[in-house]
């Protein structure tokens, strides 16, 4: 059976000590039971990956990057490969990120570049697709979906889009505080299924995650975990509050995945 995803995406947040006294709370915050049952995943700062990696080692928490570069190594300054993930302790890593789809000018190209060198590393990367407000109100929503997996999964194969882990955040929700409704979100997840399945096949779509992201927190966790094709999610703010983010992850532990 499926297990529920629950990341944090830090962002540019938190010092090196602030990011060791987060990952300290969570590990404290968080029950057994929650960590039987679900998979959570912290996405510290690269700077802080090294002290988080040590300081969950043992606790069940999952360790994973926000971005990642598609060489192997050599002259590009400020990047990180996938590799040196690995060697850091990551398992996961988030690429196609809205915020550096558009802030940092990152394509659709360069995303599948990604997906092929982190696959390759034997990382999970977790594919972040999503409209903006303009696009869904101009009602061309599923086909900007449709091409950012399709352009993303060029030439991955069947074996290696096991792993694909799918995110789905409308960007006009992420950091608004606007979540997308229950019914908007299953339909999109819906339909990602559905494009899934024509790129691949079924017995890939069984099995797939597609997280939900975008103003996830623990007020309103319960009630979009539960809507039908989440499998959980992928959370930016509430994921830098110990207390918030565990009880994300609690909500999760508790519905059955459908
Ligand atoms: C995100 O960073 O992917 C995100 C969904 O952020 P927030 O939860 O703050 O909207």
């Amino acid at each position: 059976m499926r297990r529920k995803l629950i990341a944090g995406n830090w962002k540019m947040n938190t010092s090196y000590k602030e990011a060791e006294k987060l990952s300290k709370d969570i590990i404290s915050s968080i029950s057994k039971s929650v960590l039987d049952k679900v998979d959570v995943l912290l996405c510290p700062p690269f700077i802080s990956i090294g002290i988080v990696s040590k300081t969950i080692k043992g606790s069940g928490l999952k360790l994973g990057a926000q971005n990642v570069y598609f060489e192997n190594n050599g002259a590009f300054t400020g990047e990180i490969s996938a590799e040196m993930l690995v060697s850091a302790g990551c398992e996961y890593v988030i690429i196609g990120h809205s915020e550096r789809r558009k802030l940092l000018h990152e394509t659709d190209k360069m995303i599948n570049k990604k997906i092929h060198k982190v696959l390759e590393a034997g990382l999970i990367p977790v594919l972040c697709i999503g409209e903006s407000l303009e696009e869904r109100e101009d009602e061309i929503f599923e086909g900007v979906i449709e091409k950012q997996l399709t352009d993303a999964l060029q030439n991955i194969s069947k074996q290696e889009m096991e792993k694909v882990v799918i995110a789905y955040e409308p960007v006009w929700a992420i950091g608004t505080g606007l979540n997308a409704a229950p019914e908007q979100i299953s339909a999109m997840h819906r339909f990602i299924s559905e494009v899934v399945e024509k790129l691949y096949d079924s017995e890939i779509t069984e099995n797939m995650l597609i997280l939900y992201g975008g103003s996830v927190n623990e007020k309103n966790s319960k009630e979009i975990l539960s809507a039908c094709g989440v499998d959980g999610a992928l959370v930016g703010g509430a994921s830098l509050k110990a207390a918030a983010f565990c009880s994300i992850a609690k909500d999760a532990s508790e519905i059955k995945v459908t």
